[in-house]
């Protein structure tokens, strides 16, 4: 049995293995083990896929939704009226943690785009609670980012490794993003924030970040198409280097007690949970995976041959390790997202209450005052 001593030898040795880049295990060292195979059939690839699909939709008749309520709002109400989806708020993280901060600063709801806040702490949770699950089992750039590299694999029959000189650094990019963006909000007062929210700027954010997609400006489309085709030749280029959103659910998945671990007396020492990793963990080296980066997306535990060698496991103590089958994940996740959206609709902190007037205004208004481009477009649309 595993004494006090022992578990803190184990922790320090841990740190220790993080802190240091990890050289190949030598195979002259590997010990080989008699396999003991892994009879049950693993189903969590299925599983998530299946959930990544779902959001995804979900997220394309959000965005449907929303582009026919701003069209109706451009024509002046003369287009079939929808109503305004407040689930397109989850695509304004910025405001999602401006809007976390006001209820932490004033110790209340916000009347205005609460989705944001709801949306904003759903994820946090999750990350809380699983790692970085947003990322690996719902977020719809994570899914289409993981359709691109896949797509990459079959046109060229591999991804490409960016090698690891320039792979820290640019790791860091997006950790510098966030702290761009955490800085403006934490200086805000709750008095400030509730004044940009209620501002006409503020107001239909939404609408300025769909016109960004709607009216593609030669700068934007080389931005896009560059991201696009280095998604296709690197796994998770976005999120990997370039997502603020990510780097903030990896810096709370910290915190999480649910991590990969790996049993070394079971594990055969083959790699391939390594070589399966889309965010490049060295899993086979490590007994617990602790690193931001990590998204619980179970690849490394779907194709490791080992029984009982490689697991998602909550961590209470060194002796307490609990297994999370990934229906147990699939279902802690539509717990906390759908258990909040839920409180949220039920007591009446889902919706953007104003006047319609006043968005068949703003909308139009807004695109008018800061894109003469768009204002074209708009004419042709009211003809
Ligand atoms: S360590 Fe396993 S669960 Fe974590 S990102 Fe890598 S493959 Fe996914
Ligand atoms: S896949 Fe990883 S954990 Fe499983 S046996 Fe191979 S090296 Fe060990």
């Amino acid at each position: 049995m595993e004494t006090a001593i022992e578990g803190d030898i184990e922790s320090t040795r841990q740190v220790a293995v993080r802190a240091l880049p990890l050289p190949p295990k030598p195979r002259n060292l590997r010990v080989r083990k008699k396999p003991v195979r892994r009879e049950a059939e693993d189903s969590s690839q299925r599983l998530r896929l299946a959930l990544q699909a779902a959001f995804l939709a979900l997220n394309v008749w959000i965005g449907l939704q929303f582009y026919f309520w701003v069209r109706w709002a451009e024509s002046g109400g003369r287009t079939m009226s929808v109503s305004r989806p407040a689930g397109v708020e989850g695509w304004l993280p910025i405001e999602g943690l401006m809007q976390f901060k006001y209820v932490l600063a004033s110790g209340q709801l916000p009347r205005l785009h609460p989705a944001a806040f709801f949306l904003f702490l759903a994820f946090a949770l999750i990350s809380l609670f699983f790692r970085k699950a947003f990322c690996g089992w719902i977020c719809p750039v994570g899914t289409f980012s993981e359709y691109l590299w896949n797509f990459g694999r079959i046109v060229f029959g591999r991804n490409f490794h960016i090698p690891p000189w320039i792979d820290l650094p640019l790791r860091s990019l997006k950790y510098l993003l966030l702290g761009f963006f955490a800085y403006a909000v934490t200086t805000m007062s709750a008095a400030a924030i509730a004044d940009f929210v209620e501002s006409p700027y503020g107001l239909v954010v939404d609408v300025r970040m769909l016109n960004l997609f709607r009216f593609v400006g030669t700068t934007t489309a080389y931005i896009v198409g560059g991201l696009i085709l280095a998604s296709v030749l690197v796994q998770n280029f976005w999120c990997r280097y370039l997502c603020p959103y990510g780097a903030l659910m990896g810096l709370i998945s910290i915190f999480s007690p649910a991590r990969i671990t790996r049993n070394e007396s079971a594990c055969i020492d083959c790699a391939k949970c390594a070589n399966a990793c889309p965010s490049a963990l060295p899993v086979d080296r490590l007994v617990q995976i602790r690193s931001a980066e990590c998204m619980s997306c179970l690849e490394c535990v779907a194709v490791c041959p080992a029984k009982d060698a490689l697991a998602l496991r909550f961590v209470a103590s060194a002796k307490l390790h609990r297994v999370v089958p990934a229906w147990q994940l699939a279902a802690g996740i539509a717990v906390v997202f759908f258990g909040l959206v839920g409180y949220a609709k039920l007591s009446d902190h889902w919706q953007t209450h104003l006047p319609q007037e006043v968005f068949l205004k703003l909308v139009p208004a807004a695109n008018e005052q800061h894109h003469p481009m768009i204002r074209d477009k708009i004419e042709e649309n009211r003809e």
